[in-house]
Formats: structure tokens, sequence, C-alpha cells
């Protein structure tokens, strides 16, 4: 126990030296690598909102207030694909009426997703996507809908 504990110390401290004695080159190289895992983590976000979609209107694009089936693309509202109905006239988006339509940030609620999924307790899945614990707890709820609602 106590040797694997010092083992650790000694790692991130030899890390941090190894980041401390890199060349600006080197730096820029690491930067560019996180950036790339960055822009691929918005990627997933965008995959995963079109799963939604694909699941959603599997049965063809309708209208979540009527029901109707004549349905037009109308425009995007935060990169959301969004449509009108043109029987009622009201509009939505891909995820009008699901969970995931009242988090603004999508990337932080599929982060915990993952965290929770992966078995975090709230505490956990709070510290590690920076968002308070009663928030955790009702995104867990939605996520737990989510994956209820996609089983059928
Ligand atoms: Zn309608």
């Amino acid at each position: 126990m106590l040797e694997s504990k010092s083992m650790g110390k000694d790692a991130k401290k030899k890390l941090y030296q190894l980041l401390l004695n890199l060349s600006e080159e080197e730096k820029d190289e690491i930067i560019a690598l996180l950036s790339g895992m960055k822009m691929q983590g918005e990627n997933n976000l965008c995959d995963r909102i079109s799963e939604i979609r694909a699941r959603r209107f599997k049965g063809g694009y309708f209208c979540p207030h009527c029901a109707s089936s004549m349905v037009v693309r109308f425009g995007t509202y935060r990169q959301s694909q969004r449509y009108r109905c043109k029987r009622c006239r009201k509009t939505f988006t891909d995820l009008t009426s699901t969970a995931l339509n009242f988090i603004h940030d999508k990337g932080k609620f599929f982060a915990s997703a993952e965290i929770m999924l992966s078995g975090a307790t709230l505490e956990e899945t709070a510290k590690a996507v920076n968002i308070s614990i009663p928030t955790a707890f009702s995104w867990r709820h939605k996520v737990l809908d989510m994956v209820k609602n996609t089983e059928d």
C-alpha cells in the first residue's frame, strides 16, 4: 500500500519535471494534441445528438405538439435542427420534449452521463464535471430516463 502510494507520487513528480523541461516545440505539440482531443469531444456530442434524432424520428418526422407528420425543416437552434409543423404551426427541435432540451451545457451533461454510467457516485461525478451535487442528482434522473426510453 505504502509502496504504490509513493510510486504514484514519484510518477507525478517525474511527469511534472518532464513538462517543465519541454522545449517550446514540444509544448506546442502537446497543446495541439490536447486541442485535437477537445475537438473530438465536440464531434462526439454532435454524433450523440444525431443518434437521439435518429431514435426519435425512427418512424418518420412528427410534431411533438399535435403528432402531425406534415413537418418541414425550419433553420437551426443551438446546434439542433429546428422544424415547423404545417398543421399547428408550432416549431420544435430534435430535442424538444426530451430531457436534453432543458440542459444548456450539453457537453457537461454527456460527460457526466458517461461518468455516472461507469458507476461513479454523485459526489465523484459532480467533482469530475464541476457541477453541483443537486445538478448531478437531477441529471442522473435524466440519464436514467433516457436509458429507459431508448431501450423500448
Ligand atoms: Zn403540430
